[in-house]
């Protein structure tokens, strides 16, 4: 974080110095900048769920009144990529752009060895982090003729933040995914978004929250691209470039 608030200071320097003949100096930097936004994000599942399963079967609150398994193991390509390891490397990686644009980001797992945490909890870490957006990193199993990207936010809302931000944080992402040259879903949701009642994370969110699925692993075109490193960064580079306008169009 220091390194990045220092390279913000010295851009903004820059800026002021390339301005000609100003009336008055620019202001001083100031040591009592305002705190970095935070960001929340969830890689889903985690790399031992399925060595656990007593301890991932175990029944939480769903966050509608219901009960749901802790957490899942998660899909994986036809080759044997897991989807816990695809989400776990895009969230560091976005993580990386975010910190690169001086944001503070918080992860609900710093690792891809353990088991979970529940999906509740993965729901709050969002509060608990003060995240002025959270993202669940994720990949689909679908049919192998299905592809594409969605993004899902919580619906019925249960709380403010459900009710607005978090449908225009999954807009931005939206967009982004778009922009960095990915196809809306084809098979689940509408017009790359999808609002779902049954995805507990989401229930439990009362900080704009939503889960990305970036693409079908059981379709062959998608399994190449989320196979690989690049294809990873550029998911990566789209979820980090909507996570900053959603943050950019925050008062
Ligand atoms: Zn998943």
């Amino acid at each position: 974080m220091l390194a990045v608030a220092a390279a913000l200071t010295t851009a903004a320097c820059a800026g002021a110095a390339a301005t000609p003949a100003p009336r008055t100096p620019a202001p001083a930097p100031t040591s009592a900048a305002a705190p970095p936004p935070v960001v929340l994000l969830d890689p889903g599942h985690n790399g031992r769920n399925a060595a656990e399963p007593a301890a991932i079967r175990r029944l939480v609150p769903d966050g509608r009144g219901g009960e749901k398994a802790c957490n899942t193991t998660g899909t994986a390509t036809d080759a044997g990529y897991p989807e816990h390891a695809f989400a776990f490397d895009v969230a560091q990686r976005v993580a990386a752009r975010l910190e690169a644009a001086g944001v503070r980001v918080v992860l609900t797992r710093t690792d891809d060895d353990g088991v979970g945490p529940c999906v509740d909890e993965r729901g709050r870490a969002g509060e608990e982090a003060g995240a002025a957006a959270a993202v669940s990193i994720h990949a689909d199993g679908a049919a192998p003729t299905a592809s594409g990207f969605h993004v899902a936010y919580a619906d019925p809302p249960l709380n403010p933040a459900q009710a607005g931000p978090a449908v225009e944080l999954a807009t931005a992402l939206r967009d982004a995914l778009r922009a960095g040259g990915f196809r809306d879903s084809d098979y689940i949701g509408r017009d790359g978004l999808s609002p779902r009642a049954d995805l507990a994370g989401l229930n439990h969110a009362t900080r704009p929250t939503v889960l990305v699925e970036c693409a079908n692993m059981r379709n062959p075109d998608e399994a190449a691209v989320v196979s690989s490193a690049s294809g990873r960064d550029r998911y990566a580079a789209a979820i980090a470039a909507g996570v900053l306008g959603f943050l950019e169009r925050e008062p």
